[in-house]
């Protein structure tokens, strides 16, 4: 009996549907066995189309999205640890062009960044208020010779500028600066005018509650801001 092209295909078909499982599994075997050749395999059939893999990916991922975004937070559960190290590594290593994209989009999307900074905020309001309240029970503790115009006073003295030797943003330009203590009130600092000085909020920012020795100026230099 002569079997024509179409009943062979369709016999190929019902067979694989029968057998999926089984067949699957064989292949994944075969692969695993001579990992170096599959692999070998792989690498040529990405060389002649590199795009494909590619194509094949998003082609699937558009028909299965549901499934795609239940693994991706499933992936990004599992490696959150080590993506966000990857990522501060990243940003480390790329701070300007991370500032200026960073601002880039947020002016671009100013409600939505306006928006999550509420709920971040509302988030942690008890994080923030217990903040405050520490650092005004330090203030009042490690109080020294504040002058009633200290700000203006500093302000001068500093010709106008962020007092990080390495960013000297000036102080009227920038979005906002900050009256900060040299050594931090959380490592003892003193609330006085010799522990006072101003910077530009990025720079205070990134310094932080961190000892003046440890802080990288160098490295948080805004010239963005
Ligand atoms: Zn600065």
């Amino acid at each position: 009996m002569v079997r024509s092209e179409e009943f062979l295909k369709e016999y190929r078909r019902l067979y694989y549907i029968k057998n999926r499982e089984r067949i699957k599994n064989k292949t994944k075997e075969r692969y695993f066995n001579n990992l170096d050749e599959s692999r070998a395999a792989s690498r040529q059939r990405a060389a002649i189309d590199p795009d494909r893999n590619n194509k094949r990916a998003k082609e699937w991922r558009a028909k299965n999205l549901e499934r795609a975004r239940a693994a991706g937070r499933q992936r990004a559960a599992r490696d959150s640890e080590k993506n966000s190290k990857r990522a501060r590594e990243w940003r480390a290593e790329n701070l300007e062009y991370a500032r200026e994209t960073c601002l880039e989009w947020r002016s671009e999307n100013l409600e939505y960044a306006r928006e999550y900074s509420r709920k971040a905020y509302a988030a942690n309001k008890f994080r923030h208020r217990e903040y405050r309240a520490k650092r005004r029970t330090r203030i009042k503790a490690q109080l020294g010779v504040v002058s009633p115009n200290i700000i203006n006073t500093l302000f001068r003295e500093q010709h106008g500028f962020c007092h990080n030797p390495y960013c000297m943003a000036d102080l009227v330009f920038v979005k906002s600066f900050h009256l900060d203590h040299i050594m931090p009130l959380a490592l003892g600092g003193m609330h006085e005018d010799a522990n006072l000085q101003l910077l530009c909020s990025g720079c205070n920012l990134s310094k932080g509650a961190k000892h003046p020795d440890e802080w990288d100026a160098k490295r948080c230099a805004t010239v963005t801001w």
